[in-house]
């Protein structure tokens, strides 16, 4: 099969990804060989292929946004799903189950959970396999392209908002307009929120008012002032005090990245005083992602996509880096 493997981390302007010729992944005992239809490209892909996030065994196929046919399985491995359904293969693909993590419903913080493109072979190929526990059944009112981008901004951005605690209704902020924060949007939308968009690229506020925020503005613009709850996706620590300035006594931010640059000093009478909440969003639980994808599916979600052939990865990952990409990069075999 064909599949885009990492030899060594660089810079995506060098084009670290191969694109090779491999034999096809033999599913274990409890596994799904899934054929892969699309795979959406994520910035945490950008991470491991430059290093930040140290891949722990070379040579690594990564893509962790995976939607594919069921196509075969393991031996001993239960008929459901069977042959021919449609799944989705997300960044977590496993948890120790043991931990106290585990046993007390936070599985998202298990310290040895597995992910797919980072632990094993990911979705940038033509064949993929995952663990039968971990494949996400995919409402059939998604394309596979549409489905993609659900299976890891979908999840983040739904554990953010959740983490948010934005309730029905309430003005949301989002600082960074990204694959995450454009799915977020809807969701939010969807739900009777009103919501207010910051982002410092053009083409990202142009689509944040397509998709009906209600205040676009650029990233360092003041806030109304007034919100009941914001995300922050944008990895810029400078925006986490105004941020917090834009919130209503008792509102919650929320960080969704795994990387920020420093946070300067938070001036505690007007930032944090009045029981504002700062807080990180880490990873996310299996529950998170059926729930996602079933609320997705109800509120008629469509992330806005373009589409890559997989020869073209590097091309996705660098327009990624750069910016350029308007919603998701979806690559097709
Ligand atoms: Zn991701
Ligand atoms: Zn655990």
């Amino acid at each position: 099969m064909k599949a885009q493997r990492l030899h060594g981390t660089a810079a995506i302007e060098e084009h670290p990804l191969r694109l090779e010729d491999v034999p096809q992944p033999v599913p274990a005992r409890g596994e799904l060989l899934v054929r892969v239809l699309a795979c959406g490209v994520c910035r945490t892909d950008l991470h491991v292929l430059e290093g930040d996030l140290a891949p722990t065994a070379l040579p690594l196929v990564p893509g962790h946004m995976v939607v594919g046919e069921v196509v075969g399985r393991g031996a001993e491995t239960a008929p459901d799903p069977p042959e021919g359904t449609r799944v989705g293969i997300a960044w977590l693909r496993g948890t120790c189950g043991a931990c106290g993590h585990c046993a007390s419903g936070r599985s998202n913080l298990c310290l040895d959970a597995r992910f797919t493109g980072y632990h094993a072979d990911g979705g940038y190929a033509e064949y993929a396999v995952v663990p039968t526990d971990w494949a996400y059944p995919i409402a059939d009112e998604l394309s596979d392209a549409e489905a993609a981008p659900l299976l890891c901004a979908g999840i983040i951005g739904y554990r953010a908002l959740r983490l948010s605690e934005a309730r029905p209704g309430d003005v949301l902020g989002l600082w960074g307009f990204g694959n995450s924060a454009h799915i977020v949007l809807q969701l939010a939308r969807a739900r009777g929120s009103e919501v207010h968009v910051f982002s410092h690229r053009e083409e990202h506020r142009s689509l944040a008012r397509e998709m009906g925020a209600s205040n676009v503005g650029a990233s360092d613009e003041a806030a109304p002032g007034s919100l009941d709850a914001a995300i922050l996706f944008a990895p810029v620590g400078e925006l986490v005090p105004p941020a917090l300035r834009a919130l209503r006594r008792g509102g919650t931010l929320a960080c969704a990245g795994i990387h920020m640059s420093p946070i300067p000093a938070i001036d505690y009478e007007t930032e944090l005083f009045g029981e504002r909440t700062l807080r990180s969003v880490t990873a996310n639980t299996r529950e998170d992602g059926d729930e996602l994808l079933a609320e997705a599916a109800r509120a008629g979600v469509r992330p806005h996509t373009t589409l890559y052939p997989l020869e073209r990865a590097n091309e996705a990952l660098c327009d990624l880096k750069a910016g350029r990409i308007r919603g998701a990069a979806v690559l097709v075999p």
